[in-house]
């Protein structure tokens, strides 16, 4: 526990019995906003199987606070996993603006990303962030799990940069979403 505590910004002090730690609550939420994401549970199409694989023990998301929530009002992110049919467009935009702010989105294979293998098709969006604000995508068709938990990583740094000081958690989400026809 004093290891822990001494890696922690602010001001420790040994008293009998125990410590006592003053730092901010600015750092405390930063953290928590983090290292607890969690997920909207829906998949799209196969790339969504590499999603519920991510869950399963052999790389166990739990452990890195990254359990899945079946209400998007308790979700703050979203992976995107799979084909994204124009006629899904409008479902994942309710979602989307129906999860607390700050919300992030991981656009999770080729598919999410721009189309995929069916980039062509009349009936499939070119990529979802032409709909939503994507923060990381991945490459793959389809990305294994560990690529998954490499995109979490990376959205774990990105958040780590958005302190509550600075401000930078509202600028973000005042990129808003997009018009499907843009
Ligand atoms: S990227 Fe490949 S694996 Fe993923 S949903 Fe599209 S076709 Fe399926």
């Amino acid at each position: 526990m004093a290891m822990i505590l001494e890696k922690l910004p602010g001001l420790t002090k040994g008293l009998p019995g125990g410590e006592l730690l003053l730092t901010t609550s600015d750092y405390f939420i930063d953290l928590g906003r983090r290292q607890s994401l969690w997920p909207m549970t829906f998949g799209l199409a196969c790339c969504a199987i590499e999603m519920m694989a991510s869950y399963a023990s052999r790389l166990d998301f739990d452990r890195m606070g990254v359990i899945p929530r079946a209400s998007p009002r308790q979700a703050d992110v979203m992976i995107v996993a799979g084909t994204v049919c124009k006629k899904m467009a409008d479902p994942i935009l309710e979602i989307y603006h129906q999860m607390p702010e700050p919300r992030f989105v991981i656009s999770m294979g080729s598919c999410a990303n721009c189309g995929g293998p069916y980039y062509d098709s009349y009936s499939v969006l070119k990529g979802v962030d032409r709909i939503v604000p994507v923060d990381i995508y991945i490459a793959g068709c389809p990305p294994r799990p560990e690529a998954l938990q490499y995109a979490v990583v990376k959205l774990q740094e990105k958040i780590a940069k958005m302190s509550l000081k600075k401000g930078l958690a509202t600028a973000q989400q005042e990129k808003g979403s997009r018009d499907i026809n843009a």
